[in-house]
Order: structure tokens, then sequence, then C-alpha cells
């Protein structure tokens, strides 16, 4: 038995958070959700097969719940573990990962602690590419996992996908023209204080550890933030925005490698849910429809059998989220991927789950490469003279997507099918009119 199993064990006969606290199940209507959450219950997941929606409660919340005039319908989810299996990886494990890796596959690999956690432990990223320590014009997919300290499966489907992408490299085609043509950023776990934390303390830990209550680094981004009554002021609540736009070290780590690498598309891994979710957090705030953020949600959606949607329409506002900042700062197409469902909880069963979950997961992730070689204007402007791109529909003055291009002179609309007029500007202006992209445009001015 390794460490982590002890430290549980000796929770579970102290007494802990699992003793005290429920998973309890609730008919998923739109009132129950609203109600939900304005009493600022820790809603867990949602299961829009069964249409069920479930919370973690104290035996004081559930009271609250029981007292309601209405009487709201209840049940106790069978056997759902309330405590990790010791099989998931903690913050240590995960460094060793990487470091065997890299050491497996050096040409290919790169180490990286993209900053350091409140606590003072790196928070690290994996590189993959070829030529992997040069930057090259390449377009980038950013993944990562774990915003969310109990959410342990998501560590497993990073990991899955960075041992996925070195073995077989040279050895499946696919696989081997991703990572000759992609540079691959992989943050395996996120919040190292709140996994450390999760293991030692509290098995339903979500928040970092700032001055023992938490922040909710899915709140702390800058857009946003605390904009629609989709965070919390309380520092008790599970959704505890921070004082602060970005006041957190591990906010301000992400932040600053996006804003490094400039990706095409992120996924930011979570559980539990069963559902693919892109921006916005707050109602009714939707991307527009002649971008293809929607549809290509809603096709990672279709590959993994996970329903798509925007937080508001599938859970409920979410503001200060990662997606949201990734979108508007650095016109990143971004995903939320919750895994796992309701019958799973924070905690499957390893042997059980966790093969399936990687497996059901890859076909989500590897879209993102396929979708790269889809509808898209992609090239590089060799002077400074360009500086944005805009896209509209062909003989329409509307424009419908203003990209700004990298400062390396690299650009990678991602477009849906159709016919564009394309206007690139700056201190010169070049247009191209009525462009019929069906695939891979590579434009060179
Ligand atoms: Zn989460």
């Amino acid at each position: 038995m390794n460490w982590k199993g002890l430290v549980v064990a000796s929770a579970l006969i102290s007494g802990s958070v699992m003793a005290e606290s429920m998973i309890v199940r609730f008919d998923l209507t739109d009132s129950m959700k609203t109600y939900l959450k304005q009493n600022e219950f820790d809603i867990t997941g949602v299961n829009y097969k069964t249409m069920e929606i479930e919370a973690l409660l104290t035996e004081a919340e559930l009271a609250l719940i029981k007292a309601q005039k209405t009487q709201i319908k209840f049940s106790f989810p069978q056997n759902l573990a309330m405590a990790p299996d010791q099989d998931y990886k903690n913050p240590q494990e995960i460094e060793d990962f990487i470091r065997e890796v890299h050491a497996n596959y050096p040409d290919i690999t790169e180490v990286k602690s993209i900053g350091k956690s409140l606590e003072g432990r790196d928070i690290w990223a994996i590189k993959i590419s070829d030529n992997v320590r040069v930057d090259e014009t390449e377009p980038t997919i950013l993944v990562n996992g774990m915003h969310h300290a109990r959410e342990v499966m998501t560590p497993e489907i990073t990991t899955d996908m960075v041992s996925y992408l070195t073995s077989n490299y040279g050895k499946d085609a696919a696989v081997t023209k991703w990572v000759n043509e992609t540079e691959i950023w992989v943050i395996p776990m996120f919040n190292v204080d709140g996994n450390n934390k999760m293991w030692t303390e509290d098995s339903m830990w979500r928040k970092n550890t700032r001055n023992g209550f938490g922040v909710d680094l899915n709140r702390n981004y800058p857009y946003g933030w605390n904009s629609c009554s989709g965070s919390s002021a309380n520092t008790g609540a599970q959704d505890y925005r921070g004082t602060a736009p970005a006041s957190e070290p591990e906010t301000q780590a992400m932040m600053n490698l996006v804003a490094e690498i400039k990706p095409v598309f992120d996924i930011s891994y979570h559980s539990y849910s069963e559902i693919v979710i892109y921006p916005y957090g707050c109602r009714p705030n939707k991307t527009p429809t002649e971008q293809a953020v929607e549809i290509i949600g809603a096709e990672i959606g279709k590959k993994i059998d996970y329903k798509p949607g925007t937080a508001w329409e599938l859970l409920y506002n979410a503001d200060g989220g990662d997606i949201d900042w990734m979108y508007t700062a650095h016109q990143v197409i971004p995903f939320v991927i919750e895994v796992n469902g309701t019958w799973d909880g924070f905690h499957p069963n390893y042997k059980k789950m966790r093969d399936k979950t990687v497996l059901r997961n890859r076909p989500g992730w590897q879209h993102l490469f396929a979708r790269l070689e889809g509808p898209s204007l992609q090239g590089k402007v060799e002077n400074k003279e360009f500086e944005t791109i805009k896209i509209m529909n062909a003989g329409v003055a509307k424009v419908i997507q203003t990209y700004k291009i990298n400062p390396d002179g690299s650009f990678y609309v991602i477009l849906k099918a159709g016919n564009y007029d394309v206007s690139f500007e700056g201190s010169r202006s070049k247009k191209i009119e009525n462009l019929a992209v069906t695939s891979r445009q590579i434009i060179s001015l």
C-alpha cells in the first residue's frame, strides 16, 4: 500500500468530510438548477440521459431542502465512492510520469514548469513536437487537466494523451504527422496544491488552498470576472472567485503560458457530466453563429457521445472561467470537457473506469488535429505590415471575425466551410475576394 492509501484510510477512521457530506440526486429541471445554485449548494454533475442533477450536501443543507414548503424529490445514488481509488495520481506521480516520458522520448518532448502554485509546487507542462526545443511556425494545441482538485480522472486523460502521442510516434502515420506538424502542450495536473489537499485532508476538495478556504481557479480568470452571478464572493462557497481577477498564482501561470504559446485550440478536462462546453459562461451570450466554435464543439460531442452546449445552457452561469478568457484574450477555440457520469461521481473505480474513460475520450482530443486540416486560412506574413485579418462572407460587407496575427507573423483562422472575402490589414492592406474555403488554405502574401 502506498502513502496515499494510508492517508485516506486514516481520514476515514477519524471521520472527515467524507462521513459528513453526501451526494444527493434530484430531477434535472431549470427550477431545480436555479434553486441549488441560488443557495450556493455544491452542484457536482448532471446527467442529460436520465435528466438528473447531483449535489454534495451536508446534513444541515439537506435538512433545509427537506423543510421547503414545496416538497423536493431526492434520492441517494447507490455505490458511489466518496474517496479516491489510490491508483489515481498525486502531484509527485505526475512529475515522475513526465520525467519518465521525457527520458524515454527526449527528441520529441520537453518538460517545463509553467510557474509555481501558492504552496510553491511546480505546475508541470510537457511539450510534444519534432524539433521540440525550437519554436517552429506550427499551430499549437493546448490540453490541461484538473483545474478542480477532486476531478481525479482528468489527469488520466491528459497523461494518456501524452503516452499515446509519444509511444506511437514513428509507428502510427497519423500520430507522426500530428507530432511533426503541431506543437502540443499538455498540462496534466493544473491544481497541484488542491490535489495534494484532496489526498491528504478532504477527498471532495475542489479549489486551490488559499488561506485554507481556497479559490476556485476556474472562476478566477479576468474575462467577465464576477459579472453574472456565475461565481461566489463567499469564501466558503465551492465557486469562490477570489479577491480580484487573476489573484491566484496558478491562474497567472496559465495566462502567461497561453500568451506565450498562442494555442489554436484548448481542451480543459473536468469531471463529471459527459458534456462539452464552449464559450460563453454567462446567459445569454453565444459565440457568433458565423464562426466555427460551436460547430467544432458539437463535432467533438458527437465523436465521444457527450452533449454540447454553453455552461449556462447545460449547467448554470459561470463567470471567470478559463475558456472565455482564452477565447476573448487570445482567439483560442477552447472547450471544457466534463468526463464521466453520475454513476461514477468524482471517484470512479480505477480498474473499472480508467481505461474505458481515456479510450472514449481519445477521439475528442484527436478531433482537434483533424480540424487543423479542415476549413481554415493558415500561413505566415513575413513582415509587420499586416496586423489583423478580417473575414466576411463573400459579397457581404459585415465582418464576422477579426483575427489578430500572431507576433511571429503566423495565423491559423479556423472557419466553417464557405466562400469568404478576406482582408489583411495593417500599414498596408490586401484583399482576397470570394475565396472558397473547404479545407486548409495555405495563404502566402
Ligand atoms: Zn471541474
